[in-house]
């Protein structure tokens, strides 16, 4: 893909936008860009720099993104709503043609990389929360105030305001900015891995030294789960490349397999209640690290069509109007509303898989559903808002881990905590 139409080739201590930004390390990649982490030698920041494919359909797709994020930070000129802020945005000729070039406010590892360094157990239910909050802080302002429809959300397009390890931060591990080229650069690999081993190195030593433990960031088996502690788990939404305005849509297909909704299988139109859906699908991979629906073909029916049981098997059948209400509808389901080709379903309610699976409590598992369970309506516009799932009590419950109670003042909380889950909510 480093090739013309394709990827811009950066090394490191490559300067933009008329030397205002320095390129430091690479953060990511997509299908459409790179993304660096850059310093702004203009307000002593560093910043993501994400750098286009250059060919004609990704530099639309740039125009596009652009012009979404910039809707986003005109809205939200303190920043405060846990959405990624675009700084600006430039064009970079390279040899393989021009790049459009978005500078974003730079964020740490994306809620995926923090499943997976839980080692996909889940995270604890209070961390889960505070995920949640930012999220639909996030979304209730895209929605309610600017009518956007974000389209892909998921794991990976949520992004924490910190890195998981405190090395790879470039504020907390004190390194200090490159600003010129490392010398030899020009000779390629052999010294670029040199210098970035000396920095990683650098970085090593400045953490150890910040939190006083020694060898606290080497490789141990423990060294995951521990460190997990204490991470400030706020996070913003991110990769508005797919998003779209309420009144201006132009795909029909939208979002990443397992977080679609059905209205969007059934080809049956979509609202700001899509991302609902999706929302709930990421807290509960959040909580335990599985994906709640991972549909598969097999013999006799599809992907769509697995994908349409598994919900019925978790939520119940589908309404009949639902069900034969979309364009796509009679590939699936006959006109009683029976799905064609997949006959017989194992119903297995979220607040039991919940406790049979995941070992929940049963109060967990009975608040988290009540909390869930609405934003799986088949019918989209009972799903709640945004803005009513931030009203939900759940959101401010708070659930003492096993290792959190040590005396009685905690096992009070406890209690207290435990009265409040018996009061019902909604409906
Ligand atoms: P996709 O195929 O997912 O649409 P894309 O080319 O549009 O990819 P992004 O998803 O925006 O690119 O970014 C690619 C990766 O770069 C992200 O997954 C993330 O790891 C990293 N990244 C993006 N934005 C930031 C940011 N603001 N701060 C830190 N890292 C970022
Ligand atoms: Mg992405
Ligand atoms: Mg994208």
């Amino acid at each position: 893909s480093y090739r013309k139409g394709g990827y811009h080739a950066v090394r490191i201590g490559d300067q933009f936008a008329g030397g205002r930004y320095i390129a430091q390390r690479k953060l990511g990649w997509g299908q459409f860009s790179t993304v660096w982490l850059a310093y702004d030698t203009q307000s002593s920041n560093y910043v993501a720099l994400k750098i286009q494919k250059s060919a004609a359909q990704f530099a639309q797709a740039a125009i596009h993104e652009i012009e979404v994020l910039s809707a986003i930070a005109e809205g939200d000129p303190s920043n405060s709503k846990y959405v990624v802020r675009l700084i600006e945005h430039f064009k970079h000729s390279g040899p393989n043609g021009q790049h459009q070039c978005m500078v974003l406010e730079h964020l740490g590892d994306s809620l995926l990389r923090l499943i997976k360094h839980n080692r996909y157990k889940g995270l604890e239910l209070n961390k889960v929360r505070e995920i949640c909050k930012c999220t639909l802080t996030g979304l209730n302002y895209l929605h309610k105030e600017l009518k956007i429809i974000h389209t892909d959300l998921k794991p990976e397009n949520i992004l924490l305001l910190t890195s998981i390890d405190p090395a790879k931060d470039p504020v907390r591990s004190g390194q200090k900015p490159i600003l010129e080229k490392p010398e030899g650069s020009l000779n390629g690999g052999s010294t670029m891995n040199i210098i970035e081993k000396r920095l990683k190195r650098r970085a090593k030593r400045a953490v150890a030294k910040i939190s006083g433990r020694r060898g606290s960031m080497e490789g141990g088996p423990q060294k995951s789960v521990k460190s997990l502690d204490g991470i400030d788990v706020r996070c913003k939404v991110v990769d508005f490349g797919n998003a779209c305005w309420a009144d201006k849509q132009f795909a029909e297909e939208i979002q990443t397999r397992q977080y679609r909704a059905p209205e969007i299988i059934l080809r049956a139109g979509y609202s700001f209640s899509a991302d609902m859906w999706s929302f709930a699908c990421t807290a509960f991979e959040l909580a335990t690290g599985d994906m709640l629906f991972a549909p598969k073909d097999g013999q006799g029916y599809s992907e769509d069509e697995d994908h349409l049981a598994l919900m019925m098997e978790l939520l119940g059948k589908m309404p009949k109007k639902i069900a034969i209400g979309g364009a796509r509808s009679k590939d699936y389901f006959d006109r009683h509303g029976d799905l064609k080709r997949i006959r017989r379903l194992k119903y297995w309610p979220l607040d039991r898989l919940l406790v049979d699976k995941y070992k929940f409590s049963d109060s967990d598992a009975q608040e988290f559903s009540e909390f869930l369970c609405p934003l799986f309506d088949f019918t989209p516009e009972k799903r709640p808002s945004a803005e009513q799932c931030l009203q939900h009590p759940w959101l401010n419950l708070r659930s003492s881990t096993s290792n959190e109670i040590k005396n009685e003042a905690d096992v009070k909380k406890l209690e207290g905590g435990m009265s409040k889950l018996g009061v019902k909510v909604g409906n």
